[in-house]
């Protein structure tokens, strides 16, 4: 299938979190923790405004899963997902917190935690995967699509089989390097106390799944 490109601004974010030596990788994961988080508002709210729709709190709720055999961890929600319009839209065009990392891109020249103090997004994924697939179903459609991207070389969307409301991101943790290791991001207790760090906040709750080898 043709990759479509991401915009110039959103390839320089990406190279920018594909290349990174950045200290504070870890905050990742708060930052599709929190997508999560919002895309289970939007879900919440039009349940509890909307009549015809039955509201079970326990419907909401983030589920983190790793998979060590093959590298790779999930971030799972049940809230609003999106269709492919969005997916394009919302995925393949920088966000506005992301511009952020530009606009203040001297001040981080000069040592600050730039990375850690603002939201820099979805694609801050690419700081330790390799490949990163959403698997999307919106709320009110009956199609469900997939979105995967290996990097800065573009990004491709196709229909896919998906019963439920919510998105799947799945990232494909990179392989250790010479000295570089970046299995900790499979770790049970790691990503117990990135989540505490970082995500403590959340209204939701987030439920955890490792499977060891
Ligand atoms: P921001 O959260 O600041 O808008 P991001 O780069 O984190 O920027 O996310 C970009 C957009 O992608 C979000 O605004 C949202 O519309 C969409 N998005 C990302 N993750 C999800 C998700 N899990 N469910 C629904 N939409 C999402
Ligand atoms: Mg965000």
């Amino acid at each position: 299938m043709a990759k479509q490109p991401f915009q110039a601004e959103s390839k320089r974010l990406l190279d920018l979190m594909i290349n990174s030596i950045y200290s504070n990788r870890e905050i990742f994961l708060r930052e599709l923790i929190s997508n999560a988080s919002d895309a289970i508002d939007k879900m919440y709210y039009k349940a509890l405004t909307d009549e015809s729709l039955t509201f079970n709190r326990e419907d909401y709720y983030i589920r983190i899963e790793a998979d060590k055999e093959n590298r790779l961890l999930k971030v799972i929600d049940t809230g609003i997902g999106m269709t492919e319009e969005e997916l394009k839209s919302n995925l393949g065009v920088i966000a506005k917190s992301g511009s952020l990392v530009f606009k203040t891109k001297n001040e981080m020249k000069d040592g600050h935690d730039i990375i850690g103090q603002f939201g820099v997004g979805f694609y801050s994924a690419f700081m330790v995967a390799d490949k990163v697939t959403v698997l999307t179903k919106a709320f009110g459609s009956s199609q469900a699509y997939k979105w995967e991207s290996s990097g800065a070389d573009g990004f491709t969307i196709e229909p896919f089989e998906k019963e439920t409301v919510g998105t799947e991101i799945i990232l494909k943790i990179k392989e250790n390097a010479e000295e570089e290791s970046y299995d900790e991001y499979l770790e049970e207790y790691r990503l117990h106390s990135i989540i505490k760090k970082h995500s403590d906040f959340i209204r939701y709750p987030i439920k955890m799944e490792v499977t060891e080898r």
